[in-house]
């Protein structure tokens, strides 16, 4: 524990580490012996199948210098334990029934506050889902999102993009260098919806029958293996880090892409038989969410190839930043417990992207009606169903004990707050007519708009 914490204490602050200019240090071969003495360096890199690797990016210094000091300065033995106890607790969800209850009863309950072990069946499809990602994948694509739902969530992506890049010639405090930046990085994004364009081939990995943890084991040793056989090659943009069938999306900086898994294009998500409100209001906020994050705190220092640039005028990043910080105080605002709130800027990139992704999806769903009124159903107008089905997209239920870890180390905010997006819409106090006084009002001076 002690060597543990000693670690730990060389490591940044999650804050720190999202910052990837901090984190942009290019170390050549030759720098780790020099600045990081203790380890033996060559022997770590050959036995980790990069002996041949000359450069790398030294994403966190302090912790390398500093483990490698550790591993000078500690007795053998004590690493010893600690590595054991690393092997054990890594795999101990595929050992006999004591380590998985011990697992369980530490990352489960303690730290999440889980009353009870998830059935067997479903930690099998887990480990299979991590093991062999890509072929469940291609079955569970081929059975849940057909065809026509890839080029209905195609068509809304090319709206959101169009209004994005709208959004952008609107800026008024954009010098037009940086408009020009900005346009070429969102017309070069690559947007995948569904599943990718290649599936990965598991031939070359064994699965036995009965053998739990040697297939985790073989799995981790392909999964390295294909990732050690990128080094040297061009980069393929088009390669997914997301399984389709994770509910989930992601923007890759330095790929300039987006994955949008079929899992996410499901129910109450995406429905093809749901209005453009609704699905723009909840897909749409989603699609709009990810391309913001090409633009938000971090993204925006990458330019359209992917590339850490700079590519901002002084002034406009200047301004830029302002409202971040604007928007990272209304979140240190919220606060769940008398004693924790949310961390405003440790989650700041991920309410940027809200907001601008909720506003650019808004957009786009207007653009969408062609100039026709919404249809009302049950009542409810068209901004009402765009509005109530983003709120809906956040539904959802969290033990206290997961809730307060999120909030320490999570860069999302709670589900609760991201609904309250619309607080800095102001399409949202027309749609519900909300009025000064009220609980969620804010001032229009007080509403953030980043993009
Ligand atoms: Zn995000």
């Amino acid at each position: 524990m002690a060597l543990e914490t000693a670690i730990a204490k060389t490591h940044w602050s999650l804050t720190d580490t999202e910052d990837p200019a901090k984190g942009n240090n290019p170390w050549t071969r030759a720098d780790f012996a020099r600045k990081a003495p203790g380890v033996d360096w060559t022997a770590l890199f050959a036995a980790a199948g990069l002996g041949a690797q000359q450069r790398f990016v030294a994403w966190q210094p302090s912790a390398i210098t500093g483990e490698a000091a550790l591993i000078g300065s500690e007795p053998l033995e004590t690493w010893k334990d600690l590595l054991a106890f690393h092997l054990i607790d890594r795999n101990s969800g595929l050992l006999p029934k004591a380590f998985v209850d011990e697992r369980f009863a530490f990352y489960g309950k303690t730290l999440s506050g889980t009353p009870a072990l998830a059935p067997r069946w479903k930690r099998a499809v887990g480990a299979t889902n991590g093991a062999l990602g890509e072929a469940v994948g291609r079955l569970y694509a081929a059975k849940y999102f057909p065809p026509a739902d890839k080029a209905a969530v195609q068509a809304m992506v090319a709206n959101i993009k169009a209004a994005f890049s709208r959004r952008i010639d609107a800026l008024d405090w954009m010098a037009p260098a940086t408009k020009t930046e900005a346009k070429a990085k969102l017309t070069a994004l690559i947007v995948g919806v569904g599943y990718p364009d290649k599936w990965q081939d598991y031939s070359a990995l064994r699965i036995v029958r009965g053998d739990a943890l040697g297939n985790q084991m073989r799995a981790d040793l392909f999964d390295t293996k294909v990732k050690l056989a990128r080094l040297g090659r061009p980069v393929d943009r088009r390669e997914w880090v997301m399984t389709p069938q994770l509910v989930n999306a992601v923007n890759l900086p330095v790929l300039n892409a987006l994955n949008f898994p079929a899992a996410e294009l499901q129910p109450p998500h995406f429905d093809p038989k749901a209005t453009a409100a609704v699905n723009y209001g909840s897909v749409g906020a989603i699609i709009g969410h990810e391309i913001s994050h090409s633009f938000d705190n971090n993204g925006a220092e990458f330019d359209s190839h992917g590339r850490l640039r700079d590519w901002w005028t002084k002034s406009d990043f200047a301004h830029f930043q302002a409202s971040g910080q604007g928007l990272a105080k209304q979140f240190d605002g919220y606060c769940p417990f008398p004693d924790l709130c949310v961390k405003g800027e440790q989650t700041l990139a991920e309410n940027i992207a809200d907001v601008a992704g909720l506003s650019a999806a808004y957009d786009a769903w207007k653009m969408s009606l062609g100039g026709k009124p919404a249809p009302v159903v049950d009542g409810l107008s068209g901004e009402q169903q765009f509005f109530l089905s983003f709120a809906q997209t956040w539904r959802s239920k969290t033990r206290e004990q997961a809730l307060r870890q999120q909030l320490l180390t999570d860069g999302h905010a709670p589900a609760q707050y991201r609904a309250q997006t619309v607080r800095n819409l102001d399409a949202w106090y027309g749609a519900f007519d909300v009025k000064p006084g009220e609980k969620l009002y804010l001032t229009p001076s007080a509403r953030v708009r980043v993009w």
